[in-house]
């Protein structure tokens, strides 16, 4: 939706939040029990629903790589996510954000360990109201850890905007349609490598470091969050 009026009224976004701030995020581990891991990742209103399944042989089978194993992701919006019916199945849009998806997780993979075989991550957004590729690396960065895919580290992901000349954090639906620019930021932060920055729209020099720092800063606070969640999960099996 487009609008004409300031996206920044006192200091204060469209839904109340201040620059930096992002929406309640929520986190759980281990939902799908056909899948070797899943996981849900909410940021306020988007919240994409994650499944791995793998490492295992692959078909069709001249796409086996001798010499490592292949990452798959499959991003689809279902059609109810958002206020005007999406219409079901692929299209350019989920084949492209399938293969950020997959670029921004396929560093932290040792895909070196499983030649010839393949993980496949389905990930299904339940709601969007922006920055759902994010979202989904979230997602997808929990269900590979929880199904036990030896990993370099975490994968963590945020968004950055700029609205009304302001930088701001975890952009949401309107923001994300009435923004200057916008950029999709992922990392893993206990190895300091970014393995996705994509940008829209413009930002002088010094904004772009300014929000790469945001981002940086950010994903740090998502780890603890998606460490957390391991740990919650754990706990409870533990328990049984
Ligand atoms: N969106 C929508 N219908 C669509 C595609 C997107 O309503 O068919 C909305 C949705 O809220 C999404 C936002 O537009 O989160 C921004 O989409 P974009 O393609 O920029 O990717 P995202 O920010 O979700 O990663």
């Amino acid at each position: 939706m487009k609008i004409e009026s300031s996206l920044i009224v006192n200091g204060k976004r469209v839904d109340g939040r201040k620059p930096e701030e992002i929406r309640e995020v929520r986190m759980k581990v281990g939902l799908i029990e056909n899948a070797n891991g899943s996981a849900m990742v909410s940021f306020g209103k988007t919240t994409a629903l994650a499944a791995v399944y793998g490492p295992r042989e692959i078909y069709p089978k001249h796409l086996q790589d001798p010499e490592k194993g292949i990452l798959r992701v499959r991003y689809m919006m279902l059609p109810f996510s958002v206020d005007e019916r999406k219409s079901p199945g692929m299209d350019r849009r989920s084949i492209e954000l399938s293969k950020i998806i997959r670029t921004a997780l396929e560093p932290a993979i040792f895909l070196e360990e499983f030649p010839r075989v393949g993980i496949d991550i389905f990930v299904d957004i339940l709601q969007a109201d922006g920055s759902t590729r994010v979202t989904s690396i979230n997602a997808s960065s929990l269900a590979l850890a929880s199904a036990g895919v030896p990993m370099k580290d975490l994968v963590c992901a945020c968004s950055i905007g700029k609205v009304d000349n302001v930088l701001v954090l975890d952009i949401n639906g309107i923001e994300d349609n009435n923004c200057q620019a916008d950029l999709s930021f992922a990392m893993m932060p206990g190895k300091d490598k970014i393995t996705l920055i994509q940008m829209d729209g413009l930002m002088s020099k010094e904004e772009l470091m300014k929000a790469i720092e945001l981002g940086r800063k950010t994903c740090l606070k998502i780890y603890e969050m998606q460490k957390d969640a391991l740990r919650r999960k754990y706990e409870e099996v533990a328990k049984e």
